[in-house]
């Protein structure tokens, strides 16, 4: 197993599939443009395939399909049926905003996805209008119940708790996931600093504390759910009845001591920790003729001398705001979330 300098294991890969979303919500795209990767830059599924395979052999076994939106990419049952077949992967996941996920779940599930995690930041049409620019409420929703029909159990429910805007809406989240039978589980995120989120500040995030103050208010004793995998970034917590939630407090308390995941944007750049500044590309050697070999290689160089902390290095920053301003974003777009894959 490959380790890098805190004897991190290369554990999950998150692959990006495209850079393109059918969403804009404030926290990751709140501009009116962007610059998109270029069309011939982004990987076929083969090539796609073929770094799953080498990371695979590098001792990754948890894969992530994400973006942007991973379902505005074409036929994605194709791909995830070609990283379905690598023996090796233990867990094969996607994370989608869930506005095309209705008509694909089942096609999906057939094709060997194993989790589906779908952001539902509010259960209110008008809110989302507001907050992620569409008016396609009822499309999540039939997506998260599709999903669920098609047997993904639990369906992991993410949402961005931003102070002042869905704050007051933590314990009806938990009453959706409640209502769906125990078939769908929310994990509330604290609001990151990461690329794209060109609003930010930190008076907007509200912590795991806040939010377990808050759901306690309504609940009574929360007690933590103890065990679990400890590279996985949600903590859960269980109510007096035995409903379960997740906080991801990747801002106030990062867990980078535990990371084991990198993420590979669409157009084959691999980028070792969320907030790092450049990536490593994968793309260039793999179309000009590098070999299985030399890719691992790559790949293992990389990930030994990997020594990055990034969310932890945040929390030292005195005057904390965005990460980048959107000069900087424009100038290189794998600077964005949306390109590197939440
Ligand atoms: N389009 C898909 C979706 O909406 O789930 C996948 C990509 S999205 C970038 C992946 C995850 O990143 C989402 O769950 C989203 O909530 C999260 N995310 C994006 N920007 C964030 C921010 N500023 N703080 C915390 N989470 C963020």
């Amino acid at each position: 197993m490959v380790r890098d300098t805190l004897a991190r294991p290369l554990g999950s890969l998150r692959i990006s599939v495209t850079d393109r979303c059918n969403l804009r919500c404030r926290y990751c795209m709140p501009e009116h443009d962007y610059i998109w990767l270029p069309r011939e830059s982004i990987l076929t599924f083969e090539e796609t395939a073929r770094l799953a395979r080498v990371f695979v052999s590098l001792g990754v076994t948890k894969l992530r399909l994400t973006g942007g939106e991973p379902l505005l990419r074409h036929d994605l049952p194709t791909l995830t049926a070609m990283l379905a077949a690598i023996p090796e992967v233990q867990d094969l996941a996607m994370t989608t905003n869930g506005l095309l996920l209705a008509p694909q779940a089942g096609a999906l599930r057939l094709a060997g996805l194993r989790r589906v995690t779908v952001s539902l930041d509010t259960l209110r049409p008008e809110r989302m209008r507001e907050l992620a620019r569409s008016d396609r409420h009822a499309d999540v929703v039939a997506g998260i119940r599709a999903a669920r029909a098609a047997g993904f159990a639990p369906v992991k429910l993410n949402t961005v708790v931003i102070r002042g805007v869905n704050d007051d809406e933590l314990a009806d989240l938990v009453e959706f996931g409640r209502a769906e039978g125990g078939g769908a589980e929310v994990r509330f995120i604290e609001y990151m600093d990461v690329g794209g989120a060109t609003g930010w500040s930190a008076a907007q995030v509200v912590s795991r504390r806040e939010m377990l103050e808050g759901l306690a208010r309504r609940y009574g004793a929360i007690e933590a759910v103890l065990g679990g995998d400890g590279a996985a970034p949600a903590e859960r917590f269980r109510l007096s009845d035995g409903t379960t939630f997740g906080i991801i407090a990747s801002t106030t308390a990062p867990f980078c001591r535990a990371c084991d995941r990198s993420r590979l944007t669409a157009d084959g750049t691999w980028f070792l920790c969320l907030y790092a500044a450049q990536g490593v590309d994968l793309r260039e050697p793999l179309r000009s003729g590098a070999s299985d070999g030399e890719l691992a290689a790559l790949i293992t160089r990389s990930w030994i001398a990997r020594t990055d902390r990034g969310a932890e290095e945040r929390l030292s920053v005195a005057q904390r705001g965005a990460l980048y301003q959107i000069d900087a974003l424009r100038a290189d777009p794998r600077r964005e979330m949306h390109t590197r894959g939440g």
